[in-house]
């Protein structure tokens, strides 16, 4: 999808297409309307080019005809001039081939009259003319309109003596060329200038009508040049010649010569006058104009030449639009090839874009393909290999180099480098594969090989590989593929190889197990050795056959509770199953082949296949004949030990305790009964109707002992006391040896006695050990124990601790007195009465002789002393039987820290010896100590 700021660039590149597109048409149109215009101009400077090369003919035409008209009325003129007299055949023979040109000749000679009788004069030559002209002649002159009138009197006349004339009416002979008007202006001028003169435009009154206007020209004739006359204008007049041109002679030629110019000619004089003459239809919207001014002292003409349609068409100018239009059109196609061009572009550009974008983002996908790819196949450790063919180049993978053991940059791109670390083995089997697929016989490319790795071991890979690039006529261009470690495989296909092959021995080895296996369809699959010899067939001749002969039905569905379920071997087999495990344990018979019972542990299993079909049944039996006989033979010793075990005091047992504290009696002999009052029943599956029995203050120990001896598997050793309902309070004495078993438990094997009286006799004793005989308190052994006991009391608790020391007066006397009988009452007196006024707490004991000791636990020296002074008194204020008054000595000590109970009695004794020394019968203490 384009990205939403695409479509600015796009909008502005589009903008500057129409922009350049535009620019690029304007300057085309610009270029154009200026080629355009050069053109035209160009076009146009050639037509006016040719307008005025052509005008300038014309004109010069013109100017070349007027030249010779004027030569030819020069001509007559020296021929009047060169001639004495010209006759009138002569005039007309000279003149005559000159009238193609002209339209008539005429001489007129000068009459110049004298002031006196002027009508003699003018008869005179009216008669001479008339000789010469040979008829009648007569002047006159004619007005303006062109009629003759009678001669007006002047001083001189020209009279027109000879005519000749090709078109026109020959003008009548004797008229006056000076009267008045243009003719005579003409002459006038001739004669003054001696020149050739002209006359103005003149409309003959007869000739031709194309030819009637015309002009006339004046040729002034003197007499011959003489030595006489310097000057030419000196030389006198003989008269004028004449020469009438029609203006279509001058000017006019025929269409082919005209050129396509028309002509017209104006007179200047009477401006706004239509044209004098005209010749051709102008074009009106031409520029093109070319004039040419006549101009005399009587008259101002313009010559003026004008293009024609005809001059136009010849000529054409090159017409602007001409360029123009294809001009402007090569623009407009340009500027649209331009745009459709950079359009194009565009849209290539943009096509270019999308694609590299929709390339870029196929890389980029393609890109994480592959890295998703390389490592997915990198996690799960597959080596990767890309061949291309072409270049005979193999890439590969850095998980492919680390299977072998090196490094990134230790293989090289060559597929030597797989070649070479092939086994040889290996090496045809592959090679094979790979052709074939190559070749495109296989679609994959597939070969189990193995491969030198860098530490010169073999590393089993599967390769596999695929073409995935070939030529169209089917030849590969490149291939990929992975190696997969399959070392651990190929290790455990070799373990499984070697224990099926174990599996195998073991099946024969096992001579003692008949191993049976059923197909699903009751036929026997194995039959191992022990079943030959446990059944009696040889393999050969049971293996494939139905496994009903082997089986007892009755007697199989009778050890496991069922009834024979219809349906032969394979119906009983499945019907003893246990339907949760699939799997069968129980004591039966198998058929032996001579029909007799095999006493057999038979554990049957279901054979279950991988896809969860029953594949068959497994028979596992043991002979258990042998088993059989162990059992009777045990039950018989076991009941050997019931009855030795009820002849011996106490009960022999075996205790069993399991790892989650639970704890029995699997065995006990009918002693229980007597030592725990428990039934043997009653503790098979549980001991806690015993422990309950054991006494409260016992207890905690010997669960404390039994676990001891269960951790370290110690011998069991211990007297304790029991509650028993019946009998009370007992001893009893228990010993026993631990064995642990395979399921963690533990198992004792031993006895309990009662040994109660045993316990008594011991408490005697014991008694006696730690008691004075004469006077039944404790003795010094026992003084002692305790006073440590007491010290190490104290030192905890820091509790005060005291001791009154006390030594009869003078004993010996009393002996030596009374005997020494009296003496031992005199000592149980003593210790009576001061037994009966000590504390509980108070320990008195006998040191020895007539010296005693009292223990004051939690009794300061203070408190001690008073104790001492209330026995004091207590001995000496009652007298004793037969003695009388006795009296002893106290010496009280208290303990301080660091005293042992040598230190503290000493203390004591010096106390009391200082009492003594005194004087007897009173309490002394030891010195005051002060605590720091
Ligand atoms: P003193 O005041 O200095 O203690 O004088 P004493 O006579 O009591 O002291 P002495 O140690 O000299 O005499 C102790 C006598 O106690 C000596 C001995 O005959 C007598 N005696 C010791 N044990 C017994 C006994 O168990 N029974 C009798 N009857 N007399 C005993
Ligand atoms: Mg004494
Ligand atoms: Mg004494």
């Amino acid at each position: 999808m384009p990205a939403p700021h695409d479509a600015s660039p796009s909008r502005c590149s589009r903008r500057c297409q129409w922009l350049l597109c535009c620019l690029l048409t304007l300057v085309g149109l610009a270029l154009t309307a200026l080629l355009a215009r050069q053109l035209w101009q160009d076009s146009q400077a050639h037509v006016r080019h040719q307008f005025e090369h052509l005008a300038e003919e014309r004109f010069a035409r013109l100017d070349t005809r007027l030249k010779e008209r004027q030569r030819d009325l020069d001509s007559v003129r020296r021929l009047f001039e060169n001639s004495g007299e010209v006759t009138r055949a002569e005039f007309e023979q000279y003149t005559q081939p000159l009238l193609s040109d002209n339209l008539a000749l005429s001489w007129a000679p000068l009459l110049q009259l004298d002031a006196h009788d002027p009508d003699a004069q003018l008869h005179a030559f009216t008669q001479h003319a008339e000789a010469l002209v040979g008829s009648h002649f007569r002047l006159r002159e004619a007005d303006h309109a062109g009629n003759l009138q009678p001669l007006q009197a002047r001083d001189r006349y020209f009279p027109l003596l000879f005519s000749v004339s090709r078109s026109i009416a020959e003008l009548p002979l004797g008229l006056d060329m000076a009267s008045p008007g243009p003719r005579r202006d003409a002459l006038e001028e001739a004669i003054n200038s001696q020149q050739i003169g002209a006359s103005a435009i003149l409309r003959f009154t007869s000739g031709a009508e194309e030819d009637r206007l015309g002009l006339l020209l004046v040729a002034p004739v003197r007499a011959a040049a003489s030595t006489q006359h310097a000057r030419v204008a000196e030389a006198p007049l003989l008269g004028a010649l004449f020469s009438a041109i029609s203006l279509r002679q001058l000017l006019d030629e025929r269409q082919a010569t005209l050129g396509g110019l028309a002509l017209e000619l104006h007179d200047l004089e009477q401006a706004g006058s239509p044209p004098l003459y005209r010749l051709g239809s102008p074009v009106h919207d031409s520029p093109l104009q070319a004039s040419r001014e006549l101009r005399s002292g009587h008259w101002h003409y313009r010559l003026v030449l004008r293009p024609t349609a005809r001059f136009l068409d010849q000529h054409p100018s090159l017409a602007a639009w001409s360029v123009a239009l294809p001009g402007a059109s090569l623009s407009l196609l340009l500027g649209l090839l331009l745009f459709v061009l950079l359009s194009q572009r565009q849209r290539a550009l943009a096509l270019v874009e999308r694609r590299t974008a929709e390339l870029q983002r196929n890389r980029e996908a393609l890109r994480i393909s592959e890295e998703r790819w390389t490592l997915a196949l990198d996690g799960i450790g597959d080596g990767v290999w890309d061949w291309d063919l072409q270049s005979d180049r193999l890439y590969f993978s850095p998980t492919w180099k680390a299977l072998l053991g090196y490094a990134e940059d230790e293989i090289g791109d060559s597929p030597q480098e797989w070649r070479d670390r092939l086994h040889p083995e290996d090496a045809a089997r592959c090679e094979h594969a790979l052709h074939e697929c190559l070749a495109g016989r296989t679609s994959m490319y597939r070969c189990e090989k193995r491969l030198r790795c860098k530490d010169g071991s073999w590393l089993w890979l599967l390769a596999r590989g695929k073409v995935v690039e070939r030529r169209a006529d089917g030849q590969p261009l490149r291939m990929i593929g992975t190696h997969v470690d399959i070392s651990r495989r190929k290790t455990l296909e070799l373990e499984l190889r070697q224990s099926n092959a174990r599996l195998q021995r073991l099946l024969e080895a096992a001579s003692q197990v008949a191993i049976i296996g059923v197909s699903a369809d009751g036929l026997i699959r194995t039959f191992n050795a022990g079943a030959q010899r446990l059944l009696g067939y040889e393999r050969g001749d049971i293996q494939q056959q139905p496994v009903d002969p082997l089986l007892d039905g009755p007697q199989l569905a009778a050890s496991a509770g069922l009834s024979v379920p219809p349906g032969g071997a394979l119906a009983l087999l499945e019907a003893l199953l246990d339907p949760q495990h699939q799997h069968r344990e129980l004591e039966t018979i198998l058929l032996r082949r001579n029909r007799t019972p095999l006493h057999v542990t038979l554990m049957l299993s279901a054979i279950i296949e991988p896809d969860g079909q029953r594949g068959g049944y497994l028979l596992i039996a043991l002979d258990i004949g042998e088993r059989l006989r162990a059992r009777q033979a045990l039950e018989e010793r076991s009941q050997l030990l019931e009855k030795l075990g009820a002849q011996v005091p106490g009960s022999i047992f075996q205790y069993r305790l399991f790892a989650d504290g639970h704890s029995c009696f699997p065995y006990a002999s009918a002693g229980i009964r007597e030592v725990y009052e428990v039934e043997p029943e009653q503790v098979r599956g549980d001991a806690s109707a015993v422990i309950e029995r054991i006494h409260p203050l016992d207890r905690q120990r010997i669960i404390d002992s039994i676990q001891q001896s269960a951790r370290e598997l110690t011998r069991w050793q211990e007297d304790y006391r029991v509650q028993l309902p019946q009998r009370g309070l007992r001893w009893l004495r228990g010993e026993s040896v631990p064995e642990r078993l395979a399921d963690g438990s533990v198992l004792w094997h031993g006895f309990i006695a009662d040994i109660s009286s045993l316990k008594q006799v011991e408490h005697e004793l014991r008694t006696l050990t730690i008691t004075d005989p004469l006077t039944g308190i404790h003795n010094r052994r026992y003084f002692l124990d305790h006073l440590d006991i007491e010290l190490e009391r104290r030192t905890r608790t820091r509790r005060p601790l005291s001791l009154v020391m006390l030594d009869i007066d003078h004993f010996k006397r009393v002996n030596d007195t009374w005997g020494h009988d009296a003496g031992d009452q005199v000592l149980q007196e003593l210790c009576r009465r001061i037994g009966a006024r000590l504390r509980r707490i108070d320990m008195f004991c006998r040191l020895g002789g007539e010296e005693f000791v009292i223990i004051c636990p939690e009794t300061e020296a203070g408190q001690a002393a008073h104790l001492a002074e209330a026995l004091r008194q207590l001995v000496q204020d009652t007298p004793f039987a037969q003695v009388g008054a006795v009296t002893a000595s106290f010496g009280v000590s208290s303990a301080r820290p660091g005293d042992s109970h040598e230190s503290l009695l000493l203390r004591a004794d010096q106390a009391l010896y200082a009492a003594k020394d005194a004087g007897r019968n009173r309490v002394c203490s030891e010195p005051q100590f002060e605590e720091a």
